[in-house]
């Protein structure tokens, strides 16, 4: 896989110091603990490429790794970015509205966005947080691939019970597809990375 050849790009505290849109961007968005640093480091098959939320200051910028192109070795293919997680009790007011801004900012503003990566535990399925994301993204337009991490936790019935619940309830945003998921046990692996390898590279 392409994302396999994914490498630390840059890092943002704020939305003004990315770097000017350019080559397609897939965004990585979920509750802190919801899986989101494990699903990127098994697709890119990197141990420690993205930072787990529980690690402490690493967590609030946003991250690019950037996915090299072999031809040109000029500017990237695309790139993977990792937005902050949301949701983490610990944290003040301020900085909450601070990731909100972040969150929504990115999501309206980028140019270079092709598509969103949703991550939500399958056991919890959508909180007041994942559907306030939800509503933000649904107006851009942006695909979506839903992951419903951790899926290994359930057994296959039940998992696929979980998937067209938590479907349902996300039927009014845009271009959707959800699929259970699981870094420690490869389920999904496959179809979630051709389906980010088909935005980066068409
Ligand atoms: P992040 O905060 O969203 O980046 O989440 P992490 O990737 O750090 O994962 C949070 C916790 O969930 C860690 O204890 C992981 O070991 C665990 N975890 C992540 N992915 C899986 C998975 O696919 N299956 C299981 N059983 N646990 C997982």
């Amino acid at each position: 896989s392409i994302l396999h050849r994914a490498a630390f790009t840059t890092s943002a505290a704020r939305l003004d110091q990315l770097p000017e849109p350019g080559a397609p961007e897939v965004c990585f968005v979920g509750r802190s603990n919801c899986g989101k640093s494990s699903a990127i480091n098994v697709l890119t098959n990197q141990r420690r490429l993205a930072f787990s939320s529980k690690t402490p200051g690493r967590t609030r910028l946003i991250n690019m790794f950037g996915i090299p192109d072999p031809i040109t070795q000029g500017e990237a293919l695309g790139y993977l970015v990792d937005l902050p997680g949301y949701g983490y009790a610990a944290i003040g007011r301020e900085a909450r509205e601070e990731w909100a801004d972040v969150l929504g900012g990115y999501l309206h503003e980028r140019q270079s966005l092709a598509g969103v990566v949703l991550l939500l535990d399958i056991r919890r399925g959508l909180t007041d947080l994942d559907r306030r994301l939800a509503r933000w993204i649904a107006p851009t337009g942006r695909p979506v691939l839903v992951l419903l991490t951790k899926a290994d936790k359930f057994p296959y019935g039940q998992r696929i019970k979980a998937v067209h619940a938590i479907k349902k309830e996300l039927a009014d945003i845009g271009t959707l597809k959800a699929i259970p998921f699981s870094a420690t046990h490869r389920i999904g692996l496959e179809e979630a990375a051709a389906h980010i390898e088909n935005w980066i590279s068409p």
